[in-house]
């Protein structure tokens, strides 16, 4: 057998630690499809807390909003009503309030739609209100970080389909992204070089892990993905955050987050589910000039209805396994369409 390529170890440069790739002893390649077809929900359900009008469990009634609603979490993790009166622990052990702001973003009134099935100008829009709700989260004293993140699917805990992500403007900032921020410090001293943008010199310079590139933004796998289908979307240039692209940045990633998102619904014709976050810099008033902002999905499956366990190496050690090679990864999304699934279709 050829493992030549197929059976090694990877460096994580945004992690500082190794990725095993034991993509030779994957077995047989999957074929044909086996996901049982999908019934689709109706596009307004009456007992959905995000839909247009309806009452939430905290008694709030939902606007009977166009577009894209914001509002705050009802069941926050972090929140301006956290317990302040805290008992001291034990010895070494320490504590203090959860303060923050969670909230929850709908990305349409439609019940239905996923974020592949909204065009490029309403993920445009979308773009828009998480540069607002970062720069007016991220200003708030307390606030150290703005983590914005979506859940897609029911095999990671979401149980309702109403197009949505949350918001966590913590106290702390999120673990990866200080180690993020760390090693692109160090990078930069070490090197006088953006670190994001050594990375994005060698995806081009290799180029088999691209999915889409347009003038300013890019998709592709990277090079030391821990997931099969993991991607990175990134606009080309160096920003710490969202707020810094301009309008033309803006269109050219929602159009490069359009057709990453189509790709995998069509990978295997159902709504694919997958964690997103985007990662800023901290808003802790700390200096992150280079820090790259960048958007990455972290999709559980690696077959249909075959997930990507954490166990021994990943739970017990703490590094990632990966059972398939990134570059076989990158070309199964390069070969899909760019129309979804369900337009394709519903045009038959
Ligand atoms: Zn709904
Ligand atoms: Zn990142």
């Amino acid at each position: 057998m050829q493992t030549h390529g197929r059976w090694e170890q990877r460096w994580h440069p945004l992690r500082s630690e190794w990725v095993v790739i034991a993509a030779h002893r994957q077995d047989r390649p999957w074929h044909g499809a086996t996901v049982t077809s999908q019934v689709s929900p109706p596009d307004y359900l009456e007992n959905c807390f995000f839909c247009p009008g309806n009452l939430r469990v905290s008694g709030a009634r939902n606007e009977n909003y166009q577009g894209i609603y914001a509002f705050d979490n009802d069941h926050p993790c972090v929140g301006v009503t956290a317990p302040h009166e805290l008992a001291p622990p034990s010895g070494i052990y320490r504590n203090r309030p959860a303060d923050g702001v969670a909230r929850v973003v709908c990305y349409s009134p439609k019940h239905n739609l996923t974020l592949a099935e909204l065009d490029v100008s309403e993920i445009e829009a979308l773009l828009k209100v998480w540069q607002a709700q970062y720069s007016e989260l991220g200003a708030r004293p307390e606030v150290r970080h703005v983590l914005v993140f979506e859940n897609k699917g029911e095999v990671v805990g979401v149980s309702n389909p109403h197009p949505h992500c949350q918001i966590y403007a913590t106290n702390f900032v999120f673990k990866t992204i200080e180690n993020e921020a760390t090693l692109s410090r160090q990078h930069f001293d070490d090197t006088g070089r953006i670190l994001f943008q050594d990375i994005l010199k060698a995806e081009h310079d290799d180029g088999r892990r691209i999915i889409f590139e347009n003038s300013s933004a890019i998709a592709f796998i990277p090079y030391f993905a821990r997931y099969a289908y993991e991607s990175y979307v990134a606009p080309k240039a160096t920003h710490s955050g969202l707020a810094g692209l301009d309008s033309n940045e803006l269109h050219d990633l929602a159009e490069a987050l359009k057709v990453m998102a189509v790709r995998y619904d069509n990978l295997w014709s159902m709504p694919f589910p997958y964690v997103m976050a985007l990662h800023h810099a901290p808003t802790d008033g700390g200096d992150y000039n280079g820090f790259h902002f960048h958007i990455e999905f972290h999709p559980p499956l690696r077959k249909p209805n075959l997930l990507k366990y954490l166990a021994g190496p990943e739970i017990g050690g703490g590094n990632f396994l990966s059972d398939t090679l990134p570059e076989d990864k990158a070309q199964e999304l390069r070969d899909l369409s760019d129309i979804h699934y369900k337009i394709a279709r519903s045009a038959l």
